[in-house]
């Protein structure tokens, strides 16, 4: 097994060219959710020279896409990400902020890094399969729209991940370290106003206001935050004011809105609840209101015997070790920061050690982090989202975070954009695909550990996958 694992270190550093250059090119193309059309192409590009077997335009949708190899039984799901943010475009390599294209996009979440390794993965256990090390199916998924449009959701909704023995995942971050824990489901759904309009001051007792039903709206669901588990949240944009002349009764306005609970259930429950207050405000205004839904994720189950296989592939595989220089760059990026974060979301237990690391990044004498930070298994519950959750109800799904930032950096920042074609990103990546692979070989190699994965996902998803995406909701630009 030893042997093995080096040989997949192995693969993965003579692929670095491959996986690094690939991740620098989706960088560059910077496409937001469900528009990474060049992203794709770059992907497949890579994927036939591989040698995988390529099915694009899974779900009717243009940017889901996966790469297969191998057969039969088991089945291991590698997840890769690509979409970017908008308004986060930044000139690499800075350590201020420099539009590199003034109002542009940017990779503010590091999905240029997260796609790449994981088909850097997906190529390791690849040739593994190919020498008979391996028995099994590797499938590298690309999973468009992460940001704000659930693409894992669609594709989980018709059909996708269901012949998986386990789903692996991870995301870039600022230290190494398993994910564990859950986080909660959304549903994003938009509700739009019709009123009638008028001279606002000539004629006002003809005008019906959409745009005052939408504002009574989030003052009604204002009220209804107070009385809602405590699990839930909710936000709002505006869409839509209907135009931009205030003496104009305006005739449309729209809002979004996210509902958020602590799994599809409750989060559909106090949705049913925000409806009525849509109704309320439109009964108020005597304007119609209808709603449609944009998309949903579920929670997310973590799955603790896929978590302690990761932890021990993050200890085994050769920390990054970084140059004077790196040293250097991400300091003066972590002097940036505006507030210090812990290095990560408190999701998982050994507070002592986030202290102490916390306290050291303070300082300035850890600008980059290159430990593993102890596991402990946890449920702690996370309040944001991610369409992972969905891909989770499915399969034993495991994720964690490795290393190619400042440590204490700042989600969706231009930070993040600056470090995302840096050596140390690189070496994140790298280590990353490392990692996810000799997992990957792992429950390949080792039916107990997929065993036990199993046991635990047949109890957590023992109420079955509850979509939260209707039937009639479309992805953007879906078929
Ligand atoms: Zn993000
Ligand atoms: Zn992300």
């Amino acid at each position: 097994m030893i042997i093995m694992k080096q040989s997949i270190y192995n693969t993965v550093e003579e692929k670095a060219k491959v996986i690094t250059d690939l991740s620098d090119k989706i960088w560059g193309f910077a496409e937001i959710s469900m528009e990474e059309f060049k992203s794709t192409e770059a992907y497949i590009e890579v994927m036939k020279s591989e040698g995988f077997e390529v099915q694009t335009n899974l779900c009717g949708i243009k940017t889901a896409f996966s790469g297969r190899f191998g057969s039969g039984k088991p089945v291991i799901g590698i997840l890769g990400e690509f979409d970017a943010l908008s308004g986060l475009s930044q000139v690499a390599g800075a350590t201020q902020k420099e539009w590199l294209c003034e109002g542009g996009n940017g990779h503010g979440c590091g999905h240029n890094l997260l796609g790449a390794a994981s088909l850097g993965a997906a190529i390791a256990v690849k040739k593994e399969i190919e020498k008979g090390n391996l028995q099994g199916t590797v499938v590298f998924y690309g999973c468009p729209g992460e940001e704000g449009c659930a693409g894992k959701a669609f594709m989980a909704r018709d059909g996708m991940f269901r012949d998986l023995d386990a789903a692996l995942c991870w995301h870039p971050g600022d230290v190494n370290e398993v994910t564990t824990g859950s986080n909660a489901a959304c549903m994003q759904f938009e509700y739009s106003f019709t009123g009638l309009t008028a001279h606002a001051a000539g004629d006002p007792q003809n005008g019906r206001s959409a745009l005052d039903a939408a504002e009574l709206m989030n003052v009604g669901v204002q009220f209804l935050r107070e009385h809602m588990p405590k699990k839930c949240s909710i936000h709002y944009s505006f869409s839509d004011v209907g135009g931009i002349s205030p003496n104009v009764v305006q005739p449309k306005a729209s809002t979004i809105y996210m509902v958020r609970g602590e799994n599809v259930t409750e989060a559909k429950k106090l949705l049913e609840r925000v409806h009525k207050v849509a109704q309320g405000a439109a009964l108020m205004t005597e304007t119609q209101v209808e709603w449609r839904q944009i998309d949903g994720t579920s929670n997310t189950l973590s799955n603790h015997a896929l978590e302690e296989v990761i932890y021990n592939n993050l200890c085994a595989a050769p920390l990054p070790q970084f140059t004077a220089e790196e040293e250097q760059f991400a300091a003066a990026i972590k002097s940036t920061f505006v507030t210090e974060q812990l290095p990560s979301d408190g999701a998982q237990l050994n507070w002592q050690v986030k202290q102490a690391v916390a306290e050291k990044s303070a300082n300035g004498t850890i600008p980059l982090n290159n430990f593993v930070v102890p596991y402990a298994p946890s449920d702690y519950f996370s309040p944001g989202s991610t369409d992972v959750g969905d891909v989770s109800w499915l399969t034993p799904t495991a994720q964690f975070t490795a290393a190619t930032w400042a440590s204490g950096n700042p989600g969706h920042s231009w930070q993040n954009v600056a470090m995302g074609k840096s050596g140390v990103a690189h070496k994140g990546v790298l280590y990353a695909a490392k990692v996810l692979a000799a997992t990957a070989a792992d429950l390949m190699t080792q039916p107990q550990l997929l065993e036990k994965a199993k046991a635990e996902f047949a109890v957590s998803a023992a109420a079955g996958y509850d979509c939260p995406l209707g039937d009639e909701v479309k992805a953007p630009h879906a078929e």
